[in-house]
């Protein structure tokens, strides 16, 4: 039997992960690895956490498996521990298995609160491969599945400082991005639309930093009309930007965020969608609430994402971004930012991505993706390159000699890749 490699060509060969520890794994032949992308940003408290796998096997032992509407102490806990860290106001929860589907989950509660159809996405975002989730993307791994999109997905333009759409510059410009996202409002009609939908931090579609004003412009859009505000915190949230959720940072409380990766540090698939009960309760008093997945809130899943974030919390992990963000920046800005390869470097806690362009015409450089993996690998690194980005998202763990020993690798990388284009 043949597996399937998800967001893979076929055909393409991966070395064979056998363990890890800390920020680094090794294949079978012995060789070791920095994590530059904690796997899918996902790894937030690095391999071989023991107390993480000891909560799970404990839970598994005592007792795996129930209903998802049973009571069991484990989902108190860890309701007890996002009471401890959500935004004020944030006060019901909703487990389920993972990113995408607290995406749909997100969208569903948003649609029902408000009778609405309508989410507004942004071109240049990611949030999951099922359904709806794709076709809230924008980014173009949503175009092979485009034709049997659900209705109801309305798109706007990134706030892509690097390349503005409207050719202005930060700090001279009156936002004509939240302008252009006011205007789409009201040109589908606010009584139409149930959900702005925003990654809390910009991932995999390019780490798009927004514009310090657009999300409390979106705030205030979504206060002016009656639209759900939902921050999608699977990857940006659990200290990767430097809080529990990146949104916090704009000093904004949305109406709904979705979370996963983190939540667990990636030992065990699990998600939520957390909310304000004034979404619900109205609507569903008396009445059934339409949501809910066999493996939801899943025992061992609680387990994990009680013993995680009581790590988080005991080590000062989900602020450690914020101290360590400007030494991060700094360093990738010395070594890689004369590299004729390199358009822009951008950064947000341990979320970021260095953009590479032709050295010659300055275009998007995306052909070269699978040649800079194999020498990243070469090197002793494995991550993410994925068109023109390469990702850099260690775990929260990582030591900061590595780090930095990691950053020196990938300019060598990418001094070998000018040279090789260069001829
Ligand atoms: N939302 C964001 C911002 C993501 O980055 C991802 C995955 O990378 C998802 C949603 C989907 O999560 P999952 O792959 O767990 O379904």
């Amino acid at each position: 039997m043949k597996l399937i490699i998800p967001w893979s060509e076929q055909s393409a060969i991966q070395p064979e992960y056998v363990r890890g520890e800390g920020a680094f794994i090794w294949d079978e032949l012995g060789r070791r690895y920095f994590d530059l992308c904690s796997q899918l940003m996902a790894v937030n408290l690095g391999h071989g956490n023991r107390q993480i796998s000891e909560a799970m096997a404990d839970q598994a032992r005592n007792l795996a498996y129930v209903s998802p509407a049973a009571t069991v102490p484990i989902r108190d806990q860890l309701a007890g521990k996002m009471a401890e860290i959500a935004p004020p106001g944030l006060n019901r929860v909703l487990f389920t298995t993972g990113g995408a589907e607290s995406i749909e989950n997100a969208i569903k509660l948003a649609r029902l609160a408000t009778g609405r159809h309508k989410v507004v996405t942004k071109y240049r975002s990611y949030h999951g491969a099922t359904s709806a989730a794709i076709a809230a993307s924008g980014d173009p791994r949503r175009h092979s599945q485009a034709a049997f999109e659900p209705s109801g997905i309305v798109r706007i333009e990134a706030p892509y400082c690097t390349r503005c759409p409207w050719h202005q510059v930060l700090g001279r410009c009156d936002y004509e991005c939240s302008q252009h996202l006011e205007r789409i409002i009201e040109f589908e009609g606010p009584h139409t639309i149930a959900a702005i939908l925003l990654e809390g931090e910009s991932g995999t579609s390019g780490c798009i930093k927004y514009p310090p004003e657009y999300w409390k412009r979106a705030r205030e859009l979504a206060t002016r009309y009656g639209i759900v505000l939902i921050s999608d915190e699977v990857m940006s949230g659990f200290g990767r930007c430097g809080d529990w959720f990146a949104v916090s940072r704009y000093g904004v409380v949305p109406d709904i965020i979705t979370m996963a990766k983190g939540l667990t540090s990636g030992y065990i698939p699990m998600g939520g969608v957390l909310l304000k009960d004034s979404l619900i309760s109205p609507k569903f008093k008396g009445t059934m609430l339409p949501v809910g997945l066999t493996y939801a809130a899943h025992p061992v899943g609680c387990a994990a994402a009680v013993s995680a974030i009581t790590q988080y919390q005991e080590n000062d992990l989900v602020t450690r971004a914020v101290r360590t963000e400007s030494l991060i920046l700094q360093s990738l800005i010395n070594r890689l930012s004369g590299i004729a390869c390199v358009l822009d470097i951008r950064l947000t806690g341990y979320l970021g991505v260095v953009e590479l362009c032709d050295p010659g015409t300055r275009l998007p450089l995306s052909d070269w993706a699978p040649w800079i993996m194999d020498r990243l690998s070469q090197a002793g690194l494995v991550g993410i390159v994925r068109w023109n980005y390469l990702f850099f998202a260690p775990p929260l763990i990582a030591e900061e000699v590595d780090i930095l020993w990691a950053i020196t690798q990938i300019g060598a990388v990418l001094d070998e890749l000018v040279a090789t284009i260069n001829g």
